[in-house]
Parts: C-alpha cells; sequence; structure tokens
C-alpha cells in the first residue's frame, strides 16, 4: 500500500506572530511526528520552541498553514478533550491550592486514589508521599517538595490522565546532575507507548529524531 500513516502531529506550512503586526517567530515552518515517535525540538533561544507548543496546545491560531493533532486543527480541539489528549510539563510547577492529589488530579475526581498512586509512582514519587504525615491528603504549601520533587510531581500530573501525546518543554533545565537523572528516568517510564516532542537546548537531554526549527 502507498497510503501513509497519519501523522499524530504535523504543522503546515506554519507562519506566525503574537500580534497581527509584530515580528514573524515563525516562518513556513513544517514537520512531521508519528504515532509513538519521541523527537527532540532544537533551535536556539529564541527561535519559537515553546510558541510550537503554544500553537499545539491550541492557545493561538497560526496566521497561516495548519496546526494539525491527529488530523484535527489544534485550536478547535474542545478542552474537556485536552487532558487525555496531551501532558504538558514545562519548567515551572504551578501548584494549586489543595493537597498533594489535587496536584496530581486538578481535582477531578473521575481519577481514582489507585490512579493517582500509579502515577506517582510512575513519577517516582510514591514513597516520598507516603511518608508525608497524610499522604496524598496533606496540604501543599511550598515548602513541603523540593526542586526537583516539583518537577516530579508535573509528571505525576501528565501521567494521571494517560494522554496519548507528552509535550516537554526544558523540563531539566535549572536542575543538578542526580535530579536531572531522576526527571529523567521518570520520563522514560511516563513516555513509554506515548508520542513525545521534548524541547531542549541541552544536546545530552535530547532524545529521538531532532527537528530543527
Ligand atoms: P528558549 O529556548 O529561550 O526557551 P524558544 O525557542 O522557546 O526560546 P519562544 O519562547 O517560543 O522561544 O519565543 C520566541 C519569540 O517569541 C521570542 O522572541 C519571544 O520574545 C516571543 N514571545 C514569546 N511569547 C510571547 C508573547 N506571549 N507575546 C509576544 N511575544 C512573545
Ligand atoms: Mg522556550
Amino acid at each position: 500500500t502507498t497510503e501513509e500513516e497519519t501523522p499524530f502531529v504535523e504543522l503546515q506550512n506554519v507562519t506566525f506572530a503574537y500580534e497581527d503586526d509584530s515580528r514573524k517567530i515563525l516562518h513556513h515552518l513544517s514537520f512531521k511526528v508519528y504515532p509513538g515517535e519521541q523527537v527532540t525540538l532544537s533551535g536556539r533561544t529564541g527561535a519559537g520552541k515553546s510558541t510550537v507548543f503554544k500553537l499545539l496546545l491550541g492557545l493561538y491560531q497560526p496566521g497561516e498553514g495548519k496546526v494539525l493533532i491527529q488530523g484535527r486543527d489544534a485550536f478547535q480541539i474542545p478542552e474537556k478533550e485536552k487532558r487525555s489528549l496531551y501532558g504538558y510539563v514545562e519548567q515551572t510547577f504551578h501548584r494549586v491550592p489543595g493537597t498533594v492529589k489535587d496536584q496530581i488530579t486538578l481535582y477531578d475526581d473521575s481519577f481514582t486514589m489507585e490512579e493517582v498512586r500509579e502515577a506517582a509512582r510512575i513519577a517516582g514519587l510514591d514513597a516520598t508521599i507516603e511518608q508525608l504525615e497524610k499522604g496524598y491528603d496533606t496540604l501543599c504549601t511550598s515548602e513541603i517538595f523540593s526542586q526537583g520533587q516539583w518537577q516530579l510531581l508535573s509528571i505525576a500530573r501528565a501521567a494521571v490522565a494517560k494522554p496519548k501525546l507528552l509535550l516537554l518543554d526544558e523540563i531539566t533545565a535549572n536542575l543538578d546532575a542526580q535530579t536531572e537523572e531522576e526527571v529523567l528516568q521518570a520520563l522514560k517510564r511516563a513516555a513509554e507507548g506515548r508520542t513525545v516532542i521534548s524541547i531542549s537546548h541541552r544536546v545530552n537531554a535530547e532524545i529521538g529524531r531532532i527537528i530543527d526549527i
């Protein structure tokens, strides 16, 4: 058969500026990522790597061209589908008011405790959480975890929804070597069987095929 598999993610000739009259950030950018592929977006600082993620997340529409996820316009994907479609992990963790469990579920109580524990296990954070006085019901303050542990918690938050696609933006930046290794191990578990696009400008953190933008 000559029929081509549908890419999981595809940018077709995308041109984008944050405001109509401002400088173009992306110029006729095209690439495809197939289901199950793990790729790294690479490019100098300011090249527009994080901007590509914002387009995939449906936060902006391109001026020209198409941003497609499973053949659908990323901007048209309903909010309620997004969590099971993709997990987005960035450099900083955005803590929500509430417990450790709330950080993982984002208050979605359709997740069972078993799913929450499994997500924490994937992140390598289950033992740490169980040592807290109230475990998953411990109220989260900024002090209860270290920087690396917050980063692991953001992996648990993404993993709980078992998303088909992981978008990882410089998630090991600013971590010491040992913590970076822990985060990379957690990622390896979280990425299993998924399509993964990661952003890095550090060569040792690049995985899979490199897409230069
Ligand atoms: P880095 O490697 O430093 O993270 P990047 O490749 O991720 O860089 P982007 O964050 O996508 O780059 O930024 C690309 C350009 O778009 C930069 O010049 C940046 O200043 C600009 N930019 C980013 N966000 C906005 C915004 N919300 N409004 C206007 N301009 C923006
Ligand atoms: Mg960036």
